[in-house]
Order: structure tokens, then sequence, then C-alpha cells
């Protein structure tokens, strides 16, 4: 089985109809659900988990986002977790997501393409480097 990590952003924590309607994704599509907290990030976490993101035009908007309340993150186990996850979530941009994949979370839930519910990490390292992150008590060594 393969890891990743799966957050629901402070959109849909604030909701909690969003929330359990991503929990309810992730138990339907049979995840095995390894760690799961909730916690809130200051600024600097933010900054320091979307440092890729330095510099474009929506990071200033991201990182306010990532720190304006409580998430909760998952660790989660799944053949081909990665891909189906990322999957289930949909398109990044909301519009895009609306229109071509209604049925995914970010279709059906997202609200802006910052606002847009849910995080999946997109390749093995980011997963490790992302369940580290976020559990660093997690070892898969
Ligand atoms: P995530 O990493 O959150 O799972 P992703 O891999 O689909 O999403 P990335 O390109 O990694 O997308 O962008 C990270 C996050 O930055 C997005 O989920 C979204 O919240 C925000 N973001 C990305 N592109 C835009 C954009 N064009 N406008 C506004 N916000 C954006
Ligand atoms: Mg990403």
């Amino acid at each position: 089985l393969q890891l990743t990590l799966a957050v629901i952003k402070p959109d849909a924590v604030a909701h909690p109809i969003m929330s359990e309607a991503v929990h309810e994704k992730i138990l339907s599509n049979n995840f095995l659900i390894i760690r799961s907290k909730e916690l809130e990030w200051k600024a600097t976490d933010s900054q320091r988990f979307y440092c890729e993101h330095k510099g474009r035009f929506f990071y200033q908007r991201l990182v306010e986002f990532m720190s304006s309340g409580p998430m909760r993150a998952y660790i989660l186990a799944h053949e081909n977790a990665i891909q189906l996850w990322r999957d289930l979530m949909g398109p990044t941009k909301v519009f895009r997501a609306r229109i071509t994949a209604s049925e995914t979370i970010r279709g059906s839930l997202g609200l802006t393409d910052t606002r847009n519910t849910t995080h999946g990490s997109d390749s093995v390292e980011s997963a490790c480097r992302e369940m580290a992150f976020f559990f660093p008590e997690f070892s898969t060594s």
C-alpha cells in the first residue's frame, strides 16, 4: 500500500458539512486512516510549507488562508493512494473543477482557486516530506 498526506483546509473545516463530506469520501473510497489530527498553522508554518510558491501572485493569499484557522491532516494508505486522492480532489482551479469535474471534492465544494477545500501530496517524495511536516512523530522507516 502507498501512503499520502491529505489535508482538509481551513475553508472546509470551518463548515462541518464540508469537512464531513470530505471525511465521507475518504471512508467510501476505502482509504485506511493511519494518522489524523486537527492543527492550526502560524504564518511561518504556512510560508515554510509553501516555499515552492514564493513569488507567485497568489502566495500571500495562500499563506494567509492556510493559517486562518484549524485544518485536519491525514496520513492515508491505499493502493496508488497519491494519484487516487488527487483524482478525488479534482483540478486546482475551481472553474475547471466545476465545469469538467463537478463530482470531485473541489468541483462540488471548492469556493475559489485558493479556498479549494483540500490538499494532497503530488509525488512519493512530497508525500514523505509532507507526512514528516505534519506528523514529525510518524516514521515510515
Ligand atoms: P495542493 O498542493 O494544495 O494539493 P495543487 O497541487 O492542486 O494543490 P498547487 O499548484 O500545488 O496546487 O498550489 C497549491 C495551492 O495554492 C492550491 O491548492 C491553491 O490553494 C493555491 N493556488 C494554486 N494556484 C492558484 C491560483 N492560480 N490562484 C489562487 N490560488 C492558487
Ligand atoms: Mg500541490
